[in-house]
């Protein structure tokens, strides 16, 4: 494993559960972490900013800087066409992973990773796939790591935390596939009649 402590990298963050276990290695190892958030894929713009608030929370507790960025995309997953075999995924990671490697480049950081890689629900070698094309493209390192092993002891630093761990990978898709969703959907309400009320 090459020697990264002289390195800052970006880390980019799809929501602070998965997020927990990675920061907390990297920054073990000495490692410098820029985090970003760039997930258009999450659906309501309701759920999008509840997991961004997360991310903030973590962030600043870690004390690490982290961008933002609000883009939702829902278009995207309302093509009825791409909705097979994993092909709306494999654009989900290759969309994240190529603003991530750009980014990258742009702040003049060496190389970057993602929270997703802690998740045994996605599509592991699909996003590896994507990630290195983006980062090929983007002239920049991706920094690859199977942070799986740490999934089940993320998700109890974030119990611990007191985070709000989503039952949805994101899209539309995934929420109509979730056996929560009535739940999630009650919880979403709330929320919009909550901010409404503001
Ligand atoms: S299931 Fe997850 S990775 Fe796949 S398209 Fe939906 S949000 Fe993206």
């Amino acid at each position: 494993m090459p020697d990264l402590s002289e390195t800052k990298i970006l880390l980019h963050i799809c929501c602070a559960p998965c997020a927990e276990y990675p920061l907390a290695i990297l920054m073990d190892e000495g490692v410098g972490v820029h985090g970003y958030y760039y997930n258009p894929n999450i659906h309501p713009a309701v759920e999008h900013r509840r997991r961004e608030e997360g991310v903030r929370w973590l962030t600043d507790k870690r004390g690490i800087d982290c961008l933002y960025d609000d883009t939702v995309l829902q278009e995207i997953w309302e093509q009825g066409d791409e909705h097979h075999e994993g092909r709306l995924c494999e654009r989900c990671y290759g969309m994240r992973m190529h603003k991530a490697a750009q980014m990258t480049r742009e702040l003049g950081l060496e190389a970057f990773t993602t929270t997703l890689l802690v998740s045994p629900y996605q599509k592991h070698d699909l996003l590896r796939d994507q990630a290195e094309k983006a980062a090929r493209a983007a002239g920049v390192r991706f920094l690859y790591r199977d942070f799986r092993t740490g999934f089940r002891v993320g998700q109890d630093m974030a119990r611990a935390d007191g985070l709000y761990r989503q039952k949805y990978c994101g899209c539309i898709d995934s929420l109509n596939d979730s056996r929560f969703k009535n739940r999630i959907l009650g919880e979403h309400q709330a929320l919009t009649d909550l901010a409404g009320g503001l």
